[in-house]
């Protein structure tokens, strides 16, 4: 039984200390160039008193920037007098992979956001499942996870909740959602949830927030600052942070089934006949792909499978067969 072997991750900073302290999330890693070594992950925590404890993290795929960068700043900046309770700060959850800028670890390949409840005895990333599932998620209330589209994917920026069973965990994630203030509010569907981080903190009961700010494995200025202000709000209005709420205006979308992703069966050069946050009907063209093995071949065209917004796209400019290549979503009123 795995679960009963202690986390072998230490954190050199005490978690339930009052100010704000920045340290080392230590996970051990005997390696070529360092037998004795460990995997360093910067964690903060801002304590002031009594108050509900946020989670927030970036860097769960090390190729998403605006969370990292967003959590870097909030971690330099936020002092405890501004707040009542806690906030636990990791920029890069993922921190092998943040290193090596890419969406897994390239220390065991793995994807930290299909590992969840993790092992304490497996992998590397592994043990950092372990210990959010085991030390971190239980200490919090409120669990925002920073996300983007990475190198691969790009997406209007949007925050999102999960449908959960219980209903006033669900009703608080989307108020926090709202208070986030992305342009766009999505009520979320995933494609595959085995081993989510998501999953894991709402199984805990947690209320658990998860924005898609961006993509293309970069960031802008815009995305950054829509980040920083989407973090605070949610410390605001969850009663942690003092100040007011800059609201910003959202649209909410919905998907609601499958038919929301489209992906390509062919490889080749992909031409879009849509762009974010174009309309499209069910059947319309969406984009063509053409083959680069040949001249004189006409390229396959790929067909929305419903209609809605695009509400995200496959960024590289060349596709493989299995790649997602638009998600399309339904505006509510
Ligand atoms: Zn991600």
């Amino acid at each position: 039984m795995s679960n009963l072997i202690p986390s072998p991750i230490t954190s050199t900073v005490d978690l339930d200390a009052d100010g704000s302290h920045h340290g080392f999330l230590k996970l051990p890693y005997s390696r070529d160039d360092s037998a004795w070594g460990f995997v360093m992950i910067p964690i903060t925590v801002v304590r002031n008193g009594a108050g509900p404890t946020a989670l927030f993290t970036g860097a769960n795929h090390g190729d998403e920037y605006e969370g990292p960068i967003a959590l870097f700043d909030l971690a330099y900046s936020l002092q405890p007098n501004e707040i009542s309770g806690r906030v636990i700060i990791v920029p890069g959850m993922n921190y092998p992979a943040l290193q090596s800028g890419t969406r897994t670890s390239q220390i065991d390949l793995r994807n930290l956001n299909r590992t969840f409840p993790g092992r304490p005895d497996g992998t590397v990333t592994e043990k950092i499942a372990d210990y959010f599932q085991r030390v971190l998620l239980p200490l919090s209330d409120i669990v925002v996870d920073c996300h983007a589209g990475g190198k691969t994917m790009e997406f209007l920026p949007f925050s999102a909740a999960h449908i959960v069973p219980d209903k006033s965990q669900e009703a608080e994630a989307f108020r926090l959602v709202e208070a986030f203030g992305a342009p766009y509010s999505v009520k979320m569907l995933e494609i595959d949830t085995v081993g989510l981080y998501d999953t894991a903190a709402e199984d805990l009961g947690k209320v658990f927030v998860s924005p898609e700010l961006g993509g293309g494995g970069t960031a802008t200025a815009a995305s950054v600052g829509r980040t920083k202000r989407g973090l605070r709000n949610v410390l605001i209005a969850s009663g942690i942070l003092k100040g007011t709420l800059e609201k910003q205006p959202t649209q909410w979308v919905d998907m609601p089934d499958q038919d929301c992703f489209t992906f390509a069966e062919d490889a080749g050069l992909i031409e879009f006949s849509v762009d974010l946050g174009d309309h499209v009907a069910k059947g319309d063209i969406v984009a063509r792909i053409w083959s680069i093995s040949r001249t004189g071949v006409g390229p396959v065209r790929i067909l929305s499978r419903r209609s809605g917004m695009v509400l995200g796209r496959h960024f590289p400019g060349l596709v493989k067969p299995g790649d997602f290549v638009v998600l399309i979503a339904d505006l509510i009123d």
